[in-house]
């Protein structure tokens, strides 16, 4: 794939070059880093939805085109939220039956419960009888979302995390059932705006559950920023410990301190290799006010690469989505790499 930058030599033992450029052990632990992470765009979704604007759906589905030719594996698109709640993704059927997505890209959709489900089932299976045998399918993954935060949840979905958890149970089994693979992500991970520190076994208890019910990747957010490098390497090590291997670990980081790439590290060291971003560092939070949203896609990128950590991704190529989105809202936006550029070594 011609998009791949030609980085972090892949074969093992290549000397001090090879320790260089990938392999660079972090202080008191003798594991190396991932030489390949892997990256979901959640932009689309995560990103405007918490926008203030709403973008035309046009210019919308032309952002998602070009994002999925950056060499990306895999991105958020929208979601089955009620237009009522959340009238920034309302135009979900139209994005996904205009978009077009390379084969190789997985789609993710995110529902918030058995209606969403009926919803984007109906959806795939209306698009299936219309496109010819062997056309990509309109989506692949679904996630499913909850806090764990009791407070967080009820102002969120309106529902205690037990709730939460049993619709979910149920959504899981059948998007299983229907052939998807399913992301739970769990929300104020690292802490809650509103009940402060939120114990990592009532978190980890969560994950197990779904899990146990059919996820198999869960994405552990840090919704309003609150978490802290030595915090995080300690809860992903307890995460791999409790869960096991067979489960994909993902890290879903918010910028809204700044501490987000220095988070991303922390969680490289526990061996985490799958991050969710949003290009342009879109994505705000309505708590605590104004606050900034997940760390954007190109620093993430950009940061890999620099440490020889291979993501897939044509950086120049997503700086350009990110400035195509900038120039769309018509303000500046979050991304330090929007600004600067890629490292240029001469
Ligand atoms: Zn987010």
């Amino acid at each position: 794939m011609s998009a791949v930058p030609d980085r972090g030599g892949q074969e093992p033992g290549a000397g001090d070059q090879e320790r260089q450029r990938g392999a660079v052990p972090s202080a008191g632990t003798p594991d190396p880093l991932p030489r390949v992470a892997l990256i979901r765009e959640v932009g689309p979704r995560d990103g405007f939805q918490n926008e203030p604007e709403t973008l035309p759906t046009e210019r919308k589905i032309e952002l998602i085109d070009a994002l999925v030719r950056t060499g990306l594996q895999r991105i958020e698109v929208t979601s089955f939220v009620r237009p009522e709640v959340i009238p920034q993704l309302a135009d979900a059927r139209e994005v996904l039956t205009s978009i077009d997505v390379p084969a190789s890209v997985s789609v993710s959709v995110l529902i918030p419960n058995e209606r969403g489900l009926d919803n984007a089932l109906a959806l795939r299976d209306s698009l299936a009888a219309a496109m010819p045998a062997g056309a990509r399918r309109p989506f692949d993954e679904v996630n499913v979302f909850l806090s764990a935060s009791e407070t967080h949840n009820r102002k969120n979905v309106n529902r205690s995390i037990a709730e939460s958890l049993a619709g979910l149970e149920a959504v899981l089994a059948r998007a299983r059932a229907a052939e998807l693979r399913c992301e739970g992500v769990i929300s104020t991970s690292f802490g809650c705006p509103y009940e402060g520190h939120v114990p990592p076994a009532r978190v980890l208890e969560i994950a197990t559950r779904l899990r146990e019910a059919g996820a198999e990747e869960i994405a552990f957010g840090d919704t309003t920023g609150m978490a802290n490098p030595n915090q995080v390497r300690e809860f992903f090590r307890s995460a791999r410990d409790r869960l096991g291997d067979d489960v994909e670990l993902t890290a879903h980081f918010h910028n809204t301190r700044g501490q987000g790439l220095a988070n991303v590290l922390a969680a490289l060291e526990a061996g985490v290799a799958s991050f969710e971003s949003s290009f342009g560092e879109l994505g705000g939070c309505p708590v605590p006010a104004g606050a900034t949203g997940n760390i954007a896609t190109e620093d993430l990128v950009s940061m890999l690469h620099e440490m020889g950590i291979d993501t897939g991704i044509d950086l120049p190529a997503l700086i350009e989505c990110a400035r195509r989105v900038q120039r769309l809202l018509g303000r500046p936006l979050g991304s330090h790499t929007l600004v600067a550029g890629p490292v240029e070594w001469g």
